[in-house]
């Protein structure tokens, strides 16, 4: 070794003994003759003195010496003198004197300094991403991650799970994206695609008899690069036999509400056990289907409440068969004409015709909907709503998904103004009782609402034919604080089921037979009946870490238009290779 300690290691107890520390240079001091070096590694800081007494040689290297050199430093640990300790600091009661300093390496002028508090610019993070995850912070968000990986990895071994490794260069497994491809050189125009998942192995695993299977396993995603995504992602796969739904939706709870408190004991789990919603109820009321339950601000359908109303907005929503819903936002009655016209203008991004409001002022109801809106309405509004003079009603009057969307992003963004959110929260919640199928108005054909290996309601099976939009499937989701953190579901383990749904999602015969026909034939060799999940363990560090997107989690990711800028990929092949791969480039 080239240490005999780290430079987070020596204490009071340590004062005396010659010691040999390595590192890199985190801040350098010159005091009239006298030089401070900080010494940093991964496991922290530590303050070494150099003497002018030093021989020559050594204080012209020093003088040469800047930030993030790498040395190997050997000297006497002592204790700081009276009135310089640094309780901030876990070494700060000593310091190093150092005898012999060895250049390890040199290093360059910084693209952007490692040990200061203000944020570098994201790209030149990404592009020096080795010398960005030097920094306290993404150390911290690196170990953290560590930390989650290691207590998921005992939990399931000691509830009798294994970890099982499933191949990446595997054949299409949809789960709502495009495949990334690779071209066979053995094969010409054969393709492996990477998994969206392993979903097909893990069920594959549990007709192999494996019983409790998980993986930190990565899936590959070619979607487009909207929001807080990454092409490549980390989840917690895991898969069960021989259980319900309840089966699974405890041993995540219990899995998650263990983690929870022994990696982030600054967060606090809001509820215990985890409430349960059904996707129905989720969007009656938040509008979401991943609501944030640290707050209330829930959404109220006042359609009864109009049905006579001469209001023409309303009434005409509801003659269109539509609803009008509404959610209270505590005192803001006195909101300028300019915020409403801002919150009307992000109800309409999200899809709304537009946004009534009534503030209820101590002057009377003040707003867009004051002229149209009875004393006697806004009463019974009161009365269903719970909202008090000081606060302000804002209405949507639309179809019911329309509205829901609409409020629910209103709800959000409400949430975070008023700062109802308390960050320390997590409020974990299941959502069950998807549907099955969505309606794709895009392609004029159903889509499997969670993916296609779903067990729909055998109690639903007769409404494939009639009313598919109807279907309810065992599939759940984890939500937490806004954020869909896992899907999953009872899988169909039957062929006659697996190949109805195939049907109604319009993969004929011939395609099921060709991309799943594996599956197909092994359902006819004895599958018990099995289901699982797969929590995301990149949004789940992000919020244990309170970050605010998951390229802070990840030690090398994309940026935010999928290149790594790093290693600058993707990029072009050479011919050679082109050739090999039987690939031609066309422009
Ligand atoms: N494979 C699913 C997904 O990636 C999770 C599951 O159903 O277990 O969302």
């Amino acid at each position: 070794m080239y240490k005999t300690h780290t430079c987070g290691e020596l204490r009071a107890s340590h004062a005396g003994q010659t010691v040999t520390l390595a590192g890199w240079v985190h801040r350098r001091r010159d005091h009239g003759g006298v030089i401070f070096l900080d010494l940093r590694d991964r496991y922290g800081v530590t303050q070494v003195v150099f003497n002018p007494s030093l021989p020559r040689e050594v204080l012209e290297r020093l003088s040469e010496v800047r930030f993030e050199w790498v040395l190997q430093i050997s000297g006497v640990v002592q204790l700081r003198p009276e009135g310089m300790q640094n309780p901030k600091m876990a070494t700060g009661e000593i310091e190093v004197v150092a005898s012999q300093m060895t250049v390890l390496n040199p290093a360059k002028p910084l693209p952007f300094m490692v040990n200061a508090d203000e944020e570098p610019d994201e790209s030149l993070r990404l592009k020096y991403r080795y010398l960005d995850l030097r920094r306290e912070r993404m150390k911290r968000n690196l170990i953290l991650r560590h930390e989650v990986v290691l207590f998921m990895r005992k939990y399931l071994s000691e509830h009798g799970f294994i970890e099982v490794e499933t191949p990446i260069l595997f054949k299409t497994t949809p789960e709502g994206a495009r495949d990334y491809l690779v071209p066979s050189r053995l094969y010409p125009g054969q393709f492996y695609a990477l998994p969206q998942s392993p979903q097909q192995l893990k069920q594959l695993l549990m007709v192999a008899g494996v019983d409790r299977y998980f993986q930190i396993a990565r899936c590959f995603r070619d979607e487009d690069q909207r929001g807080d995504r990454q092409p490549e992602f980390t989840q917690l796969d895991l898969e069960m036999s021989f259980v319900h739904r309840d089966d699974v939706l405890d041993m995540v709870e219990g899995l998650f509400t263990a983690l929870i408190p022994a990696v982030a004991p600054h967060k606090r789990l809001l509820a215990s056990p985890w409430p349960r919603l059904t996707h129905a109820e989720a969007l009656d009321r938040y509008g979401s289907d991943k609501p944030d339950l640290r707050f209330g601000l829930e959404l109220h359908d006042v359609s009864a409440l109009f049905a006579a109303s001469e209001f023409a907005v309303f009434r005409g929503a509801l003659e269109a068969g539509g609803v009008i819903k509404c959610l209270v936002a505590p005192g803001c009655a006195a909101y300028t004409r300019r915020q409403l016209d801002e919150l009307t203008d992000y109800a309409k991004e999200t899809g709304a015709k537009g946004l009534v409001s009534l503030a209820l002022t101590a002057e009377g109801p003040k707003g867009s909907g004051a002229k149209f809106i009875g004393a006697a309405e806004i009463a019974r509004l009161q009365e269903q709503t719970g909202a008090q003079t000081g606060d302000l009603i804002l209405f949507v009057a639309d179809e019911k998904k329309t509205a829901n969307k609409a409020l629910g992003a209103l709800r959000v963004r409400l949430g975070n103004e008023l700062r109802l959110a308390d960050p320390s929260v997590l409020a974990f919640a299941w959502v069950v009782d998807f549907p099955m199928f969505e309606w794709n108005e895009e392609e004029q054909k159903w889509d499997a609402a969670h993916h296609p290996f779903t067990m729909p309601r055998l109690e639903h099976l007769d409404r494939f034919e009639t009313d598919p939009g109807s279907i309810l499937s065992d599939a759940y989701d984890m939500v937490c604080n806004g954020y869909e953190m896992a899907s999953g579901s009872i899988r169909i383990h039957r062929r006659d089921i697996q190949s109805k749904v195939f049907a109604l999602l319009g993969i004929s015969e011939e395609e099921a037979q060709r991309k799943f026909g594996h599956m197909l034939e092994a359902f006819e060799y004895g599958a018990p009946p099995h289901g699982g999940m797969a929590p995301g363990i990149d949004r789940l560090v992000m919020l244990l870490a309170d970050e605010p997107n998951i390229r802070e989690v990840i030690a090398f990711p994309k940026n935010s238009a999928a290149r790594d800028v790093m290693a600058d990929a993707p990029s072009p092949a050479d011919e050679r290779q082109l050739k090999e791969l039987h690939l031609k480039i066309v422009e």
